[in-house]
């Protein structure tokens, strides 16, 4: 308080005080909240927040006469230490006032993974990583300035890079899509074709589990980076790359899988069954597979055709069975030369013993093994 020598000055300057005492009360749960909020989205702890408690203590004074026993009973009338927790206190204020600008800042750093070639962008972050400390902003608010023209530079150079690589990477996944929406017929062909015991390997769980993952962020382009480095939609940060050959080479494998399926069916379709496909509805199919013409194929070999090959099957009295060749592999996976005669042996009686067993009740079968893995 000033010195006032008329009494009127006197109860004016009280007047005043209790004011401002009041106000600053209103205002210390919002600050300690803020207070709060940056402590765990930096990581760190303040010191001195005991100060916050003690301001708070004489800012519940009524009056003068409250307010002058709340300074003795606090302070024992050191006013050094008063003045100096009055400072402390409007320090952290002032942070709190900041927290929004502060928090915002720490995350954008926090979430922007500079790749590797970006020597300098990654410099410019660490510095202003280096820089965000809650400690050296409550000494001194005003350090705050210079880091965020700091803060707004990095921004400057690094949006730009984030949504170029944003774009392209939706690029390629919608690139990928587009391929896998292109085989889904494929892949649903050769399931179809394993009824008819074809034992091919089919990739239908890993194409959808790949499909579900080449997912479109669906946020327009180019995305805000300004008060996040990453997109809010997906996450993606700077350094995630696709991976064009995972889709590539499902595209190959299931590829080479259906040109093994035509290649087996045409096994299959053999000289008894076509002199029984008396409606000749096999030789479209017969034509396809001769051409090599996989695109075609899958639309020719509907569900209602391998249904009439099953029934033209039937009547031929032939049954394929599916036997396993891996089964076999494993147990005689290196073979000595000496050892030849004796492997062929044991898989000769492989084979002999699965054909009685589907042969058993049902003398005239032909029996037609399906070797898979
Ligand atoms: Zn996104």
């Amino acid at each position: 308080m000033k010195i006032a020598t008329r009494p009127e000055g006197i109860l004016e300057q009280q007047k005043r005080l209790l004011l401002s005492l009041r106000s600053t009360r209103e205002k210390i749960p919002q600050v300690t909240m803020n207070l709060k909020t940056l402590s765990s989205g930096f990581g760190q702890k303040l010191a001195r927040l005991e100060c916050i408690e003690k301001i708070e203590k004489i800012c519940a004074a009524e009056n003068y006469a409250d307010f002058y026993e709340a300074v003795v009973e606090i302070f024992e009338l050191d006013a050094v230490a008063f003045r100096a927790d009055v400072g402390v206190f409007r320090n952290l204020v002032n942070l709190s006032d900041q927290a929004t600008v502060l928090l915002t800042m720490k995350s954008y750093i926090d979430d922007a993974i500079i790749p590797e070639e970006k020597a300098d962008l990654a410099k410019s972050e660490d510095f202003i990583r280096d820089k965000l400390d809650l400690e050296s902003f409550l000494a001194d608010i005003s350090e705050l300035e210079e880091v965020k023209k700091q803060f707004e530079e990095f921004k400057r150079r690094y949006g730009p890079l984030y949504q170029i690589h944003h774009r392209d990477y939706y690029a390629k996944v919608r690139k990928a899509r587009e391929q896998l929406n292109s085989i889904a017929g494929k892949v649903d062909t050769i399931v179809n074709m394993n009824t008819l015991n074809l034992n091919l390997p089919a990739s239908k769980a890993e194409y959808y589990e790949l499909l579900a993952r080449m997912k479109e962020c669906g946020l327009p382009d180019p995305v805000p980076v300004d008060t996040s480095s990453i997109c809010r939609g997906c996450r993606l940060t700077l350094i995630e790359k696709h991976d064009v050959n995972e889709v590539n080479s499902l595209v190959k494998k299931v590829d080479e899988n259906l040109k093994l399926g035509m290649n087996r069916l045409a096994d299959v379709v053999t000289r008894p069954i076509l002199d029984l496909d008396k409606e000749k509805k096999l030789e479209e199919l017969m034509k396809t597979i001769k051409s090599g013409d996989s695109t075609r194929f899958v639309k020719v070999l509907t569900n209602s055709l391998i249904e009439h090959l099953m029934k033209l099957s039937e009547e031929c009295n032939i049954e394929t069975i599916r036997v396993s060749f891996s089964k076999f592999a494993k147990k005689y996976a290196i073979v000595e030369e000496d050892h030849v005669e004796e492997v062929v042996k044991a898989f000769r009686e492989v084979l002999l013993k699965e054909v009685e067993n589907a042969k058993r009740g049902k003398p005239d079968r032909k029996i037609r093994i399906a070797l898979g893995e």
